[in-house]
C-alpha cells in the first residue's frame, strides 16, 4: 500500500509519517528532509536549494523529481508514505508515470485538513531532532527535558524555515500550488479526509483505520 500525505505546513504530515513508520512497515519518503540533506552537502546545489527552502518558496520541479526518482528506485517493493510530495500537478503527473514504471501505484491520498488559524502557532513552536528527526512541540508535544531529544539524547533545533514570514509564504505556496492536487486525487478515487486536530493519537488511529 503507498499512501500520500497531503496537507499545509503545520498539519502533522511528518509526525503521522513517523508514527507509520513505527507502527506498520513503511518506508517514510520526505522531500524536504532529502532537500534538508542536500543543503548539508555544501555543494551548489545544496546552496541554492537551502536560499529557496528559507524562503518558503518551493524547490523546482525538475529537481525535486530526479530526487524522488533516485530515492525510488533504492525502496523498489516497499510500502512508501509519500510526505510532502507531490506538491504540484507536475509532480504528481511524475509520481504516477514512476510508480507505473516500477509497476506500481498510489493507492491513497490522505489531506490532513487543519484551521489555518492553527497553523502558525503549531509551526513557530515546532521543534526536531537533527539526529533521529523526532519532533515535539514547545507547548502542544514537549520532550521530557527540555530541548533534548527522548529517544536519542540530541540538542533538539528549530527549522529555519519555521519563523512566520517563510510560514507565510509557504502557505501561499501551499494554496496556490498543492491544494489543486485533491481534485486530481478525487478524481482518481484515492482521496479520503482526515481532520488533523485534537491528540496525536487519535489522528493517528484515524489513519491506520483508513489504510
Ligand atoms: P517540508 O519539510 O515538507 O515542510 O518542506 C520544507 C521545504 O522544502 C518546503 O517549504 C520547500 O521549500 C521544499 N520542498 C519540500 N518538498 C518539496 C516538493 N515536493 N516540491 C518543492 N519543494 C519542496
Amino acid at each position: 500500500m503507498n499512501l500520500i500525505l497531503l496537507g499545509p505546513p503545520g498539519s502533522g504530515k511528518g509526525t503521522q509519517a513517523k508514527i507509520l513508520v513505527q507502527s506498520a512497515n513503511y518506508i517514510q519518503l520526505s522531500t524536504g528532509d532529502i532537500l534538508r540533506e542536500s543543503r548539508q552537502s555544501g555543494t551548489k546545489l545544496g546552496r541554492e536549494v537551502a536560499a529557496v527552502m528559507d524562503a518558503g518558496d518551493l524547490v523546482t520541479d525538475e529537481i525535486v523529481i530526479a530526487l524522488i526518482e533516485e530515492k525510488l528506485t533504492s525502496i523498489e517493493g516497499q510500502d512508501i508514505i509519500f510526505d510532502g510530495f507531490p506538491r504540484t500537478l507536475p509532480q504528481a503527473d511524475a509520481l504516477d508515470d514512476l510508480m507505473h514504471r516500477m509497476g506500481s501505484k498510489i493507492d491513497l491520498a490522505i489531506e490532513l485538513t487543519v484551521d489555518s488559524s492553527k497553523l502558525i502557532e503549531r509551526i513557530i513552536g515546532r521543534i526536531s531532532c537533527p539526529n533521529c528527526g523526532a519532533m515535539y512541540h514547545l507547548t502542544n508535544n514537549p520532550p521530557k527535558v527540555e530541548g533534548v531529544c527522548d529517544h536519542c539524547g540530541r540538542i533538539l533545533i528549530q527549522r529555519p524555515d519555521d519563523n512566520e514570514e517563510s510560514f507565510r509564504t509557504r502557505l501561499l505556496e501551499y494554496y496556490s500550488k498543492t491544494a489543486p492536487l485533491t481534485g486530481y486525487y478525487y478524481k482518481s478515487g484515492i482521496l479520503k479526509y482526515v481532520t488533523s486536530e485534537g491528540s496525536i493519537k487519535n489522528i493517528a488511529q484515524t489513519i491506520s483505520e483508513l489504510l
